[in-house]
């Protein structure tokens, strides 16, 4: 059991006033462990105490090279716990246990090492000539207290993507798990402590969308960075636009692989584009959901894929042979068992999956589903749905697949095969996406900016670019 009594505020963990949220796991319904709802009196608690955290003691005194130490410790403490973190992660997400090492932990690990070296090379300074003669000091400080909101399908990993930058610019940050995930981050505690971070720099609000709207609304926050659905994160850039308060929204996205013609389909490429789309129980931001193939290849590309899908071992996320777990909830698993009941009423064809495996019943699981024959305008095609299902549609030349990929209001990531990289690299110039994979699924580096166009978010996470997010800058005229 993993239980957190009440809300992590300057460095300990308070009894909170809010009712118990239990935390189950999706592979069998059992209780994995509790946290406490904070109220909003918790929220004012912990956003005070970052706050004060920034304004004076060890962390406001901070210089940069402090600042990219101490995240360094801290990737150090959760590396040397990255085994306990994987578990429970995986637990209560339902990830593959195996995949979770580096899926959930891992890239967690990567994101802080990264930016403790962006850290110390960060321009956080410079002085330039004015362009009426004399010089210019740009200094870029610390935008303040920022009220970081994760979704539950990456708990450590989004909170990483936040911590990093947000350290790095001298911020001090109030974590908002999700209420499906907050054990994982809840744990992060015990690696805050040993890294030596200052008290208050780091607290935690458990809680769902009432601790959010808290969080959102208190006017002690400066900067809200949000990873979410669109949906969430266009209220949130409402209520943040009322005063002007800057945000963040990492939100959701429908993202292509696009298949070119000369592509050898291997069981590298095949593989990968499993992965694109699989990847925790098909659970990621940037899944590639609509498989964009070559119509004079779309039967051999559909049974390449089909072959691999079915051999995909459904099954216990702790077991490390399973390769499909649970999706998160029963709401997730009827959301996704319906939207592919619709699409094959509207005549589309399920090549395999579409049924609920035999066996498991306890959890919520889905078969990994292939869909074919679908329009681009399809429901299917067009909403992110967030489970193991890929639409599979045929385009006639590189333009059409180019315009099939654009056509989203989503402009999260991509990816392109090839057998040629400099072509693919070419079609991947022409997508307005935040990020593309070139032969691979994984449209995400560390030390690189990563976001969406269009209704996938505002801001950057990640690199320098990442820093930006957390700096105001201030011009001092000489
Ligand atoms: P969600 O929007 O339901 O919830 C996300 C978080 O916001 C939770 O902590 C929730 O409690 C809180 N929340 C919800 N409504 C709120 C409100 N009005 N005010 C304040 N807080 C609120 O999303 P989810 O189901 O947890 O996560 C899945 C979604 O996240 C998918 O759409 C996925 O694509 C997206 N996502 C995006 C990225 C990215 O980097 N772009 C990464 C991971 C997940």
């Amino acid at each position: 059991m993993h239980n957190y009594e009440g809300v992590y505020i300057t460095g300990k963990w308070r009894a909170g006033s809010g009712e118990r949220i239990e935390v189950h796991s999706p592979a069998d319904s059992s209780v994995l462990g509790h946290v406490t709802e904070a109220t909003s009196d918790d929220v004012d608690a912990a956003v005070q105490s970052a706050r004060d955290a920034g304004a004076s003691g060890p962390w406001a005194r901070a210089s940069k090279s402090d600042r990219s130490a101490a995240i360094g410790r801290l990737a150090d403490e959760i590396q040397a716990r990255s085994s306990a973190f994987a578990d429970v992660v995986s637990a209560e997400v339902g990830s593959p246990r195996k995949w979770s090492s580096f899926g959930q932990i891992g890239v967690a690990i990567g994101v802080l090492r990264s930016y403790q070296k962006i850290t110390d090379e960060f321009a956080f300074d410079d002085t330039r000539p004015s362009a009426t003669g004399g010089e210019v000091l740009v200094q870029r400080l610390p935008v303040g207290v920022v009220g970081a909101i994760l979704p539950w399908n990456a708990p450590v990993f989004t909170a990483a993507l936040k911590l990093a930058p947000a350290l790095a610019a001298g911020c001090t940050v109030v974590l908002k798990p999700s209420p499906e995930a907050p054990l994982g981050v809840s744990m992060l505690t015990e690696a805050i402590e040993a890294s030596g971070l200052p008290d208050g720099v780091i607290n935690i609000v458990s809680g769902g969308v009432a601790t959010g709207e808290a969080l959102v609304a208190n006017s002690g926050v400066d900067k809200i960075s949000f990873t979410g659905s669109t949906a969430a994160g266009k209220q949130i850039g409402a209520a943040c636009a009322a005063d002007v308060r800057r945000c963040v929204l990492e939100l959701g996205g429908k993202s292509a692989a696009i298949v070119l013609d000369d592509v050898v389909l291997d069981a590298e490429t095949v593989g990968g584009l499993v992965t694109g789309v699989m990847a925790n129980n098909g659970q990621i931001c940037v899944a590639q959901t609509r498989i964009l193939v070559p119509r004079n290849r779309y039967e051999e590309v559909i049974d390449a894929l089909a072959s691999a899908v079915r051999q995909m071992k459904i099954g216990d996320p702790a077991d490390r042979a399973t390769q499909i777990g649970p999706v998160v909830n029963r709401a997730a698993r009827d959301r996704i068992e319906s939207a592919v009941a619709r699409a094959k009423s509207d005549g589309a064809r399920i090549v395999t999956g579409g049924a609920r495996p035999d066996g498991f019943d306890a959890g919520w699981f889905v078969t990994p589903t292939i869909v074919a024959d679908v329009e681009n305008n399809a429901e299917i095609a067009r909403e992110e749905l967030f489970g193991p299902v890929a639409v599979v549609i045929a385009y006639s030349h590189e333009d059409d697949a180019v315009a099939l990929a654009n056509d989203s209001k989503y402009g999260l990531a991509a990816a392109v095969w090839s057998t040629d990289r400099s072509r693919a690299a070419r079609v991947a110039a022409r997508l307005r996406v935040g990020s593309v994979s070139v032969n691979s699924p994984g449209p995400i580096d560390f030390g690189s900016p990563f976001g969406g166009f269009k209704q996938s978010g505002i801001g950057r996470e990640g690199g320098p670019e990442g820093i930006s997010a957390f700096v105001e800058p201030r011009s001092i005229i000489l």
